[in-house]
């Protein structure tokens, strides 16, 4: 990352802050790949909230439990918010009070696309609403409604990681499988074998496709 770009990115984590309109009301997205620190700047914005004293609702998807995702955000005076687990966006609506002026939602690249319409209402009626969620899959494809929701977003910021084999700004999921590079078609939910994940850059990431075995074969 070249220094400007690393002062822009400061910049635009801070800029969150001087959204302002003459309204209340606005969607923040916190995208990025795994260990980009997405959770620790959504925690950062929520605990900000929590000590402006604004009424803070939290929640995170629950259908995955490899992605851990916020549970309690604790500031300093011992104001504690615990993040609701959900499994569809409705349960969103259901759970925020009329006086709710924030609400976070951590791990969305798992719930349906039902939680842009959410964070659409929600911000229509003055809520700042801040998610963060995965934008690309394992094999670097957009993730669940996470596009939409940048593209419905006023402030987007997406963080990097660091690539595990060069070095680079990492802006891919690596999925391993037993060690190796997961294929293209490899099932979501893994039986047997061990998978694990790593941050890696365009150039290092690999997404073994079947014809391409084939290929080689022949
Ligand atoms: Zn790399």
């Amino acid at each position: 990352m070249s220094a400007s770009t690393a002062i822009l990115t400061a910049r635009s984590l801070e800029d969150e802050e001087m959204f302002h309109g003459t309204k209340p009301g606005w969607i923040e997205v916190i995208c990025g790949v795994m260990f980009s620190g997405k959770t620790e700047e959504l925690i950062r914005r929520t605990r900000r909230a929590v000590i402006a004293k604004k009424s803070v609702k939290a929640f995170k998807s629950h259908l995955d439990d490899r992605y851990d995702g916020i549970r309690t955000i604790t500031t300093h005076d011992g104001t504690c918010v615990d993040a609701i687990p959900i499994n569809s966006p409705l349960e969103i609506m259901e759970a925020v009070a009329p006086d709710t002026q924030v609400v976070t939602v951590d791990e969305a690249q798992f719930l349906e696309r039902g939680i842009v319409d959410v964070a659409t209402s929600l911000a229509g009626r003055g809520v700042r609403v801040i998610v963060a969620g995965t934008d690309s899959d394992f094999r670097g494809e957009p993730f669940g409604a996470m596009p939409e929701l940048m593209a419905v977003a006023e402030v987007v910021d997406k963080l990097h990681a660091i690539c595990v084999k060069c070095g680079d700004p990492a802006c891919r999921n690596q999925r391993l499988i037993d060690g190796k590079p997961a294929p293209y078609d490899s099932p979501i939910i893994m039986i047997g074998g061990t998978e694990s994940y790593e941050a890696r850059c365009r150039h290092c990431h690999q997404v073994p496709r079947k014809n391409e075995h084939q290929t080689k074969l022949l």
